[in-house]
């Protein structure tokens, strides 16, 4: 059975005990994090965040520049001045490159050019170490011109195996 059969039941369930109906738009924390879509990562929990209080951007590994869009809004729209990346151990960042994944997808469509522009033109953000991953990103949101200059910027790993948290940046 798709899981979205359940979502209306399980939905309900969360509906019944509902009472956070006011919260302003703007995050309460001013906190964005940028973190990564593991399904083993949950920056609520692990960083003690309740609703309303963050903005959490999610993509494959937790990209600053894959969400620098995110970001822009966050700060410019919804008051925000804090990002904390927040990359894990066990990233499935780590298992590949642009080109082996670019690889695999040509080879499901096999002489499709449509397919293979496609696939050539996204940089997919592999990387091969994670601490290096959380500091090249916070260097990356230092240097960009489109982040505000007094923003408080930090680096986090998650331990998939502890449950702890080390900053690293
Ligand atoms: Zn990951």
């Amino acid at each position: 059975m798709p899981n979205h059969e359940n979502f209306p039941s399980l939905n309900e369930s969360y509906a019944s005990s509902f009472d956070k109906g006011d919260l302003p738009l703007p995050p309460s924390k001013h906190l964005t994090v940028v973190t990564c879509m593991d399904a083993r990562v949950e920056p609520a929990s692990q960083l003690g965040i309740n609703l309303g209080e963050a903005n959490v951007i999610r993509n494959a590994g937790g990209s600053a520049k894959d969400a620098l869009r995110s970001i822009v809004i966050s700060q410019r729209l919804l008051g925000t001045r804090e990002i904390a990346v927040f990359h894990h151990t066990g990233c499935g960042m780590l298992t590949f490159t642009n080109e082996s994944i670019r690889d695999k997808v040509k080879s499901e469509a096999p002489g499709d050019s449509t397919v293979a522009q496609a696939v050539d033109d996204i940089d997919f953000l592999a990387f091969s170490q994670v601490e290096k991953s959380v500091k090249d990103d916070v260097n990356f949101l230092k240097g960009n011109p489109l982040v505000l200059k007094d923003t408080e910027l930090t680096g986090w790993i998650y331990d998939v195996a502890t449950g702890k948290v080390k900053r690293v940046a």
